[in-house]
């Protein structure tokens, strides 16, 4: 039996693995594991199937008798239901929730190397320091606490895959813990905060959209077809009607650095050769909308536009195409390739107080980056983002996280524990 290691020895552990989205996370969940049963969890393994990721549930149950009769350990303020829904007295417990694939180096100028944890001047650099090892090594090597205390209400750790990507990880997450029987009430979602309670952030929305039609000499433009008109009228559609509609119409929050929901036709590749009809052109486009708008009306309209460029494509395929075989192939199809829920919280939310009571800085202000915890709320917990390190270092080159970021971390998780504790 192996002792856990110390919260900073763990993360340094951590960090010389490479979790980047297209390793997988599996290295880490295999760290993770044992320390967790060592403790005493309940953890489940959920491979993904890919042989390269898998979601890591930890539960500590409540073992100190009926969680709604408990009081809240030396959280006067906080009062019993801290970890309890309101509206639903089944949902309890906490989620301390986050991942453990980062994103990659690949390009990136780093003083030291970014897999091998370095101290200088107060801070712990290497990737995944800030986005987001820190708080799962932090909570993980808290683990025989959690199991020592005599809990009121549950404790999960659950860790997840492709973040970075997909945030499919989390989506499966959520039906895995239905399916456990596993119904935290609140969810605090360690990305870095700066140790603030982030109560809310817009939804990121991903589509493409592939335009086909007919390559021909440009001197003989009448047995073509030119894609890169369909995709310009596509656009200019999408900014005038969504977007633009968007700033006009509202709705507004002046707690984002940008009020209304934005976004935008962000990359379009089409055609060849100046002296070709362009077969092909692809684009890619998104929206941030702020998380009280609804998406899938607005996905929809985009799918029919769509459609209705297809049609017009479709006719619009000439009688002697320079290509038969992309004549038969002609139209546009779109490509809904993610949907991340925003979250929906206020400072003074379920989640945004606990979170304030156990240690966490009051924030007004909402972000516009996208997080796994609006899946969590959609799911029915109280959610919000809550942990070390500042968004400003993630992603980047000499990635690091303050050593002070840790010992609040470290802090506010020991509340958690007291919080539930008998
Ligand atoms: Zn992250």
């Amino acid at each position: 039996m192996t002792s856990t290691p110390s919260p900073r020895a763990l993360l340094e552990q951590l960090i010389a693995l490479d979790t980047t989205s297209d390793s997988g996370n599996l290295p880490a969940v295999e760290l993770l594991q044992p320390l967790l049963e060592e403790a005493g969890a309940q953890v489940h393994v959920l491979p993904r199937g890919d042989g390269k990721n898998a979601n890591l549930v930890a539960v500590f149950p409540a073992n100190a008798g009926d969680s709604a009769a408990a009081p809240a350990h030396d959280l006067s303020a906080a009062g019993p239901g801290l970890f309890t829904d309101p509206e639903d007295p089944s949902r309890r417990g906490v989620l301390l929730a986050g991942h453990l694939d980062c994103v990659p180096v690949t390009g990136q100028e780093w003083t030291t190397d970014p897999f091998t944890p370095t101290e200088r001047d107060g801070r712990l650099y290497g990737r995944g320091t800030a986005d987001m090892k820190s708080y799962l090594a932090i909570a993980t090597a808290l683990a025989p606490e959690i199991a020592a205390a005599k809990r009121t209400q549950p404790v999960v750790i659950a860790a997840t895959w492709e973040e970075e990507t997909t945030c499919n990880g989390a989506r499966d997450l959520v039906g895995q813990l239905e399916e456990l029987g596993i119904r935290p009430a609140v969810a605090f979602v360690g990305e870095p905060t700066s140790m603030r309670a982030v109560p809310a952030h817009k939804s990121m929305n991903v589509l493409h959209v592939d335009f086909r039609g007919i390559a021909a000499h440009s001197s003989l433009l009448p047995r073509g077809l030119n894609t890169i008109r369909y995709a310009a009228e596509f656009t200019e559609w999408f900014h005038t009607e969504i977007i633009d509609g968007f700033r006009a119409d509202g709705p507004f929050d002046e707690a984002y650095p940008v009020a209304w929901s934005t976004g935008g036709v962000n990359r379009l590749d089409g055609g060849i050769a100046v002296n070709t009809v362009p077969m092909s052109t692809h684009l890619e486009l998104e929206f941030r909308a702020l998380p009280q708008v609804e998406v899938q009306p607005i996905v929809d309209r985009i799918a029919s536009k769509v459609e209705e460029i297809d049609a017009a494509m479709k006719a619009a395929v000439p009688e002697d195409p320079a290509d038969t075989t992309a004549a038969k192939n002609v139209g546009a199809t779109l490509e809904v390739v993610s949907l991340l829920y925003g979250l929906d919280g206020e400072a003074d939310g379920h989640a945004a107080r606990a979170a304030q009571l156990l240690g966490a800085d009051r924030s007004e202000e909402k972000v516009t980056y996208g997080t796994e915890s609006g899946i969590y709320e959609h799911a029915g917990m109280a959610a919000v983002v809550v942990g070390p390190g500042d968004i400003g270092q993630a992603h980047g080159a000499d990635e690091f996280v303050a050593l002070e970021q840790l010992e609040r971390c470290e802090d506010f998780l020991r509340n958690v524990i007291g919080a539930v504790s008998a």
